[in-house]
């Protein structure tokens, strides 16, 4: 994605960069406190950061289909109470991922490996997961006392607190948030979309789909070291729905490709 580019070269000028951040261990933080207030103005900037540089893609239907299937996920989720904004954007890169206090992405390449309501209900689920545990927060918690700079966390430096969410977005983007907070998402993401009526074998599905789609190129953040394979997240998937007995009929295949219809 150009943004990854544009972000991560503004931030490394101006900080250590990422590897700095991936050192702090949580249990080092000091306890401070990032209300949910303030996690939604810190994800809405991020959030114009990310539409200044990456299109959004131009189709009324299609993004009120998957913001649709995201409320429905969310409704059901641990945190209900965020407003949460799914947005679709123009990218040849298979992509999706969160901002604090909400704000979910999903790329116009991912959606064309999807083939049913149900696999982006997943997706949009794990993203929803990740809001609703607070790990982007978590991110920027971290990205900012790995700076020096929790001042400008608590909104204290606009220039400050922009070169900490994009270093956070960079991040994100580039390695997502590590193994166990995938994991996480995953367990939630499964759950959200059973609640929802959803086919939970859907999301496994669809991790095959995309390994098979992507090959060796990154997909949904998958590549890197510190970042489940994805055949690890399959397996840890299906045991999560045998042994949790999750289940639900809805797939939505129809649904979902009359609303995308104008990306095929
Ligand atoms: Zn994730």
């Amino acid at each position: 994605m150009r943004l990854f580019w544009g972000v991560l070269a503004s931030a490394t000028l101006a900080l250590s960069g990422c590897g700095a951040v991936a050192q702090v261990a949580v249990g080092a933080l000091p306890a401070f406190l990032i209300g949910d207030a303030q996690e939604i103005e810190l994800g809405k900037q991020g959030a114009a950061q990310v539409i200044a540089t990456t299109p959004v893609y131009q189709d009324n239907t299609a993004q009120a289909y998957v913001q649709t299937v995201g409320t429905a996920v969310a409704t059901v989720s641990d945190r209900p109470d965020l407003h949460y904004y799914y947005t679709i954007l123009v990218d040849p890169e298979p992509n999706a991922f969160a901002l604090p206090g909400g704000f979910v992405f999903i790329t116009t390449s991912l959606l064309k490996i999807i083939t049913n309501e149900a696999q982006l209900a997943g997706v949009l689920a794990h993203e929803t997961g990740h809001v609703a545990a607070r790990h982007s927060i978590q991110l920027i918690r971290q990205a900012a006392i790995a700076q020096g700079v929790e001042a400008a966390v608590l909104g204290q430096n606009a220039g400050q607190t922009q070169i900490v969410i994009g270093n956070v977005i960079t991040q994100l983007l580039l390695k997502g948030y590590g193994r166990d907070k995938e994991y996480d998402a995953d367990r939630l993401g499964a759950i959200y979309a059973t609640r929802a009526g959803y086919d939970p074998n859907q999301l496994p599905t669809f991790l095959d789909l995309l390994e098979r789609a992507t090959g060796s190129q990154p997909g949904w953040v998958s590549l890197l070291a510190d970042h489940p394979s994805t055949a690890d997240r399959i397996k840890a998937l299906v045991a999560q729905i045998t042994n949790g007995h999750l289940a639900g009929s809805k797939e939505g295949a129809d649904a979902f490709l009359r609303a995308t219809a104008a990306l095929r």
